[in-house]
């Protein structure tokens, strides 16, 4: 952990290799006490951070990008060692990371505002910091889910103290020397950037109750961010959560591409993405074809050990989530599903499945995050919007037609923070507005889009003497 400009070393907390649960490293796990006193100093870096010049948060920015790009093969080596992430995917993340700090550095100049004339004279806005910003991030994009906290928050001017999960806590470990050794350079106090590593429920919990803070940015669970909803008392919060995310194939699909876009999608990270398909909803025309192409294309992943360059699909993050999966797949089956492919365990690692099952199904109705693809037949594209919206969660949902008319009818009926069209909701780029509504999440990530949230505007109106 890194309080004011010191790292404190302690063995609390063993750090796990999801793959083969070799023991790769140990974390301090802070005390409550131990929080309250880093919130208390990196209050007083506040005004600090606020008075950087946008050209000082660029150069800061910027210079995290170059070095996060000098160690890239090392950091993605980290994020698989750490996560279980197929190498080729964390090699990936860091590049996303290293635009999102780009992007950052981008917005550090462009914070704008407006002007409004009044008849004895004009209304001014501009973006001010929240202050201390707390963010806390999950296991699954260890470092890209921190840079998309960590750079607005920099860019906008505020404070940050940054709980990692403890499951995955190493890239925001190294992320954390990448920026003290970039403050450093620059000249800039240490204070601004704290790592409070440890327990959620301690670190997490208290960054989220303490009221120093002045925003909380939390990406995770729905139950967890439920319960920031009620612990936070008066501050800003947003939270970006999970989904059961359908992918709708009408019969005027481009198959193919549906096919595989719905492969990938479902498989990447093995399932461990909250925008992975959720369900699959394809009308009964072209559900043979589909399905079969769905078998044929998951016969081609190669699963096992994630360092290798060849491996789509590895371990889950703990022994706890492979047995959770591997229980939904046994009540999916108790409950009428059909087995179409896959089905096993071994240690970490749940093979990919495919499945066919009814609407009502546990795979359809819960966020799995494995890779266990439920596909559901659907006579009309009415019933296929209407399976979507009896649901939860409102994350991405994917939709594949030939027929732009059907295509904007769909996006504008689904209740979802995101339609991609002839696409699997699995898409992403770090530059558009990202979240969910109904308990998918509240706010908007994606830099522009976070740098609003993390800023208040203010007003100031001059009146003239005319
Ligand atoms: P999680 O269990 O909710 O944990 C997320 C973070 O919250 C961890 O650092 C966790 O620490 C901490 N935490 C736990 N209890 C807390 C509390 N009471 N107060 C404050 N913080 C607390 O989620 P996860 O298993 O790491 O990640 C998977 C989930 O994240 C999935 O649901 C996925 O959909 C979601 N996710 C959403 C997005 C998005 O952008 N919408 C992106 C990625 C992931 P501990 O690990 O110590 O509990």
């Amino acid at each position: 952990m890194f309080i004011n400009g010191k790292w404190i070393l302690r063995k609390d907390l063993e750090v796990f290799n999801p793959y083969n649960l070799e023991t790769i490293g140990y974390i301090p796990s802070l005390s409550r006490e131990e929080v309250r006193e880093a919130i208390s100093i990196a209050q007083e870096y506040k005004d600090t951070m606020k008075e950087l010049s946008p050209s000082k948060r660029y150069g800061i920015l910027m210079d995290i990008a170059r070095e996060i790009q000098r160690r890239k093969e090392e950091l993605a080596r980290i994020i698989t060692l750490d996560a279980g992430k197929p190498i080729r995917q964390s090699i990936i993340e860091v590049d996303r990371c290293i635009g999102v700090f780009k992007l950052a550095a981008f917005y550090a100049k462009e914070m704008r505002g407006e002007t409004i004339p009044l008849e004895d004279g004009i209304i001014l806005t501009k973006r001010e910091p929240v202050g201390l910003l707390g963010a806390i991030t999950p296991f699954n994009f260890p470092l890209n889910l921190v840079a998309h906290k960590v750079a607005p928050a920099i860019a906008v001017g505020n404070v940050v103290v940054l709980h990692p999960s403890p499951k995955a806590p190493m890239a925001a470990i190294e992320l954390t020397k990448i920026i003290e050794k970039v403050l450093k350079k620059r000249e800039v106090p240490l204070g601004v950037f704290h790592l409070l590593t440890g327990r959620g429920e301690i670190v997490g919990d208290e960054i989220v109750r303490n009221e120093n803070v002045n925003m909380v940015s939390f990406t995770g669970s729905v139950e967890v961010g439920e319960s920031i909803t009620r612990n936070a008392g008066f501050k800003k919060i947003t939270l970006e959560l999970g989904g059961n995310n359908p992918t709708i194939v009408l019969k005027d699909a481009p198959i193919d591409r549906a096919v595989k876009s719905t492969v990938r999608g479902k498989f990447l990270n093995a399932g461990q993405v909250c925008i992975s398909v959720g369900k699959v909803l394809v009308e009964e025309e072209v559900a043979e074809s589909f399905i079969e192409g769905v078998i044929r294309e998951t016969k081609k992943l190669k699963v096992g050990d994630p360092m290798k360059r060849e491996t789509d699909v590895g371990p889950l993050i703990t022994p706890e989530s492979a047995e959770r999966v591997e229980n939904l797949i046994k009540q999916a089956l108790e409950e009428g599903g059909k087995l179409l492919y896959g089905g096993k365990r071994e240690g970490n690692i749940v093979y990919p499945t495919v499945m066919e099952v009814d609407a009502d199904n546990i795979l359809c109705k819960v966020e799995v995050f494995g890779p266990v693809l439920p596909i559901v037949r659907v006579e009309s594209m009415e019933e296929a919007v209407e399976i979507s919206n009896n649901s939860i969660y409102g994350l991405h949902a994917g939709v594949f037609t030939r027929d732009i008319e059907k295509a904007l009818w769909i996006a504008d009926k689904l209740e979802y923070g995101g339609v991609i069209i002839n696409n699997s909701p699995t898409f992403r780029v770090d530059n558009m507005p990202f979240g969910g509504v109904k308990r998918s999440g509240l706010g908007r990530e994606g830099v522009k889009y976070a740098i609003e949230e993390m800023s208040e505007i203010k007003t100031v109106v001059i009146k003239l003497d005319r």
